[in-house]
């Protein structure tokens, strides 16, 4: 027998609709849709094109998800012009790679979370200091690689296949692991800023809904996390300049937008200079594509526990765990660094998992 929710969520990341997968496999849309509501059997045929169609082995089907997000609160925004098919294909992804990456880390001890939720109500900004310190920032330390320094700290981390330009990041609790999970980007700090809001979310509004105030705090969050207006005094010049934002945009890894914001707030610049900075930005096509780009940083934590359960090359046996096809596994992986690929000295390898087997040995 199969799962009927495992139909959707392969019909629904390959961004198909069941009417068109239906007519793909040649049955009707009714009888696709009482397979994936589990009210009636697909013949084997059937299921095996299902398999070649949306590229997830027979055996995916046949094992019930452990993992769904329906009925969790998830902060995710569909942004305008992100369909909903988009954000469709973007939660089943996260479901799929999240229910690999819990079913990993039951075989294993990861880093104790360090980040508890707040209650509703705190201070963004009282909830970003909090933060760095757990994090192990200094007053002066930009927080570069934040995803793997939250992975230091007991976050799940998940990297997606799946590219976006309207939305980033997702977040949400599933029992008592945050999930953060990073859509593809080339920007790195637009990555950045996705997951340092996230991360607000996650402390600031666990079992809240979406509306428009946690969105704002999500921000607000974000900012004093990655440019604690102190450092921000110190280091902003009197008149700072495109040139200068660029500068402090490769030290900070923020976008020159969000430090022209931030110079505003403090108060270093005025109304008008505001104004014009992003007029400028504008004339020279920047508001879409900054200067001095930024390269995204990968999470480290999924393939750090792959490579231990599997060995080196984890992709067939991560394939054969997860019902998944070795090109999806190695997709997948290949959005998480190797121990090679950390971003920095700093940040080290720490995802420090043990077996939870070889331990008791
Ligand atoms: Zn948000």
């Amino acid at each position: 027998m199969i799962y009927g929710t495992r139909l959707t969520q392969a019909r629904e990341f390959c961004l198909l609709t069941q009417k068109a997968l239906a007519d793909d496999v040649g049955i009707s849309q009714g009888t696709l849709s009482n397979a994936e509501r589990d009210k009636s059997e697909l013949p084997m045929h059937v299921l095996t094109q299902l398999a070649t169609i949306t590229g997830f082995p027979i055996d995916f089907f046949q094992q019930g998800p452990q993992v769904t997000f329906e009925g969790l609160p998830t902060h995710f925004r569909a942004r305008a012009g992100m369909s909903m098919k988009e954000a469709g294909q973007a939660k089943r992804g996260g479901e799929i790679v999240a229910e690999a990456a819990l079913a990993m880390l039951s075989q294993l001890e990861g880093p104790p979370l360090r980040l508890q939720p707040h209650p509703i109500g705190t201070a963004p900004q009282a909830a970003a200091a909090a933060a760095r310190e757990a994090l192990g920032l200094g007053p002066r330390d930009p927080a570069l690689g934040l995803p793997v320094l939250l992975e230091h700290v007991g976050f799940q981390v998940i990297a997606l296949p799946l590219p976006n330009t309207r939305r980033d990041a997702f977040s949400l609790w599933i029992n008592d692991h945050p999930i953060l999970a990073l859509l593809d980007t080339d920007a790195g700090d637009r990555q950045l800023w996705s997951t340092a809001h996230e991360l607000g979310h996650t402390l600031l509004h666990r079992d809240a809904g979406a509306s428009n105030t946690l969105e704002q705090e999500a921000d607000e969050f974000a900012m004093h996390l990655l440019m604690p207006l102190e450092a921000m005094n110190k280091e902003m010049p009197t008149h700072p300049t495109i040139q200068d934002f660029a500068l402090l945009k490769r030290r900070w890894g923020v976008s020159i937008a969000a430090l022209i914001r931030t110079a505003h707030r403090i108060g270093r610049i005025d109304d008008h200079r505001y104004t014009s900075l992003f007029k400028q930005m504008a004339a020279r096509g920047e508001r879409l594509r900054e200067r001095a780009a930024i390269a995204p940083t990968k999470p480290r934590g999924f393939r750090a526990m792959a490579e231990t359960l599997h060995g080196p090359h984890p992709a067939q046996g991560l394939a054969r765990a997860a019902n998944w096809t070795p090109a999806f596994a190695e997709d997948v992986l290949s959005r998480h660094a190797t121990g090679a690929e950390l971003p920095s000295r700093r940040i080290t390898n720490v995802i420090s998992l043990s077996s939870r087997r070889a331990r008791r040995a």
